[in-house]
């Protein structure tokens, strides 16, 4: 039976917005229309106050102050920003930079973008669970580094990087500590003065939060501040020209507040959710595994390699239920993921994964709709490949 109402199953795409988010925006798109910059008058005044609400409400989610915080469109920018931003700044006394082969899209392109204009990259390999070794960390930092910048939780595969280990290892070599916590934060704490991070980049979209906003955080101690990407009027803090949204800060800001509050129950849900379908899926399939750590992981992100099953397929089976393969971040492009290729799965495996993500609304209701569907669905098309294997496992 296919679900009669669709189930989204892919959190690390975007996440749905909590209405007390959208509650908390509603009034800069009515009354309180003013610009934020306006600095003459109380609408401005009013916009203002709602802007610096959500930056204190940022910050007080990862231990920063609201001067440490600047409003983006998103971790995408505030990752160019990080990246690109300090590069520049450090040039020409450094030329090199540091990060991991897993990272998203946006920080292996902005790496890109560097090495096209000279820089030089060291993209750190994974380990078959897709962690870095912070050995090799150490070993790849010389006198040229300026910055590493390695993500918190992976969008793809959910493994968590030892970001304490990684941050003192740059305390102690002075190299800047960028860190995409897109995925991380308001899902697991994150501390900046404790992990030692310099810079950190943050989306609203996945947090329960409005598309279009980001943050980053830089540390008010940092060495050298990164560069503007672009000019203007000089708005947060000279990095980041434009008018502000307020209503897009103030949903951001009040997303963070709610992640902070509702953490230890999101995060207790999501266990709970995993839990349920990882039993299900593993008691009655033969031949899967769960791609990434067992233990460093956020678990509402459960990545799977079903041998034998191409995952395009099984998601056109699927076809009320909203799973993606993992690579789905970058538009149209259908090339293997580049984070199970580094974490040594051949082509063929990777062409058989399917990520799974969950959060906050899911139910414990579709999670077993959906669990149920997709075994149904694997063992109908290996069942259809291989006949054989169906009678031997029936006899
Ligand atoms: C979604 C995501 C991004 C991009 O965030 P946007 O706000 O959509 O620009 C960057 N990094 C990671 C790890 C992500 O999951």
């Amino acid at each position: 039976m296919i679900p009669a109402v669709p189930i989204y199953l892919d959190y690390q795409a975007t996440t749905p917005l909590d209405s007390r988010v959208l509650a908390a925006m509603m009034p800069y798109f009515t009354d309180k229309f003013g610009n934020p910059h306006s600095t003459s008058h109380r609408f401005g005044w009013e916009a203002a106050a709602g802007v610096d609400l959500a930056r204190d409400q940022v910050a007080a989610l990862i231990g920063a102050d609201g001067s440490e915080i600047i409003f983006t469109s998103g971790a995408t920018e505030s990752n160019n920003i990080a990246i690109k931003g300090t590069a520049y700044a450090a040039f020409p006394a450094k030329n090199h930079i540091i990060t991991a082969q897993t990272e998203h899209p946006c920080v292996l392109e902005s790496c890109a973008a560097l090495e096209r204009a000279g820089f030089s990259v060291t993209y750190l390999p994974v380990d078959s669970a897709g962690l870095i070794d912070p050995d090799e960390l150490t070993r790849a930092i010389c006198a040229q580094t300026s910055l590493v910048s390695v993500m918190a939780v992976n969008n793809e595969i959910g493994v968590i990087q030892d970001l304490r280990k990684i941050g003192a290892i740059c305390a102690d070599r002075n190299v800047i500590f960028h860190t995409d916590a897109a995925q991380a934060v308001g899902k697991i704490p994150l501390d900046v003065r404790d992990l030692n991070i310099d810079l950190l980049s943050i989306s609203g979209h996945k947090i329960y939060g409005p598309k279009g906003v980001g943050a980053l955080y830089i540390s008010n101690n940092i060495r050298q501040r990164p560069l503007a990407l672009f000019d203007g009027g000089g708005q947060e803090r000279g990095l980041r020209s434009g008018t502000l949204s307020p209503a897009l800060c103030a949903g951001l800001g009040t997303a963070c507040r709610i992640a902070g509050q509702d953490m230890d129950q999101d995060y207790a849900h999501v266990t709970a959710l995993g839990q349920r379908m990882t039993a299900a899926l593993f008691g009655q399939l033969p031949d899967i595994r769960l791609n990434g750590s067992t233990n460093q992981r956020y678990p509402g992100n459960l990545n799977f390699t079903f041998s034998g099953v191409k995952g395009d397929l099984l998601m056109r089976e699927l076809r009320n239920i909203a799973l993606s393969t993992g690579s789905a971040c970058s538009t149209e492009k259908t090339e293997p993921s580049h984070v199970l290729a580094a974490l040594g799965l051949d082509k063929k495996q990777i062409d058989s994964s399917v990520r799974i993500g969950f959060g906050r609304m899911t139910t414990p209701a579709e999670i077993d709709t959906a669990t149920h569907e997709i075994i149904r669905k694997i063992s109908k098309i290996r069942d259809l490949l291989h006949p054989d294997r169906k009678e031997n496992r029936n006899g």
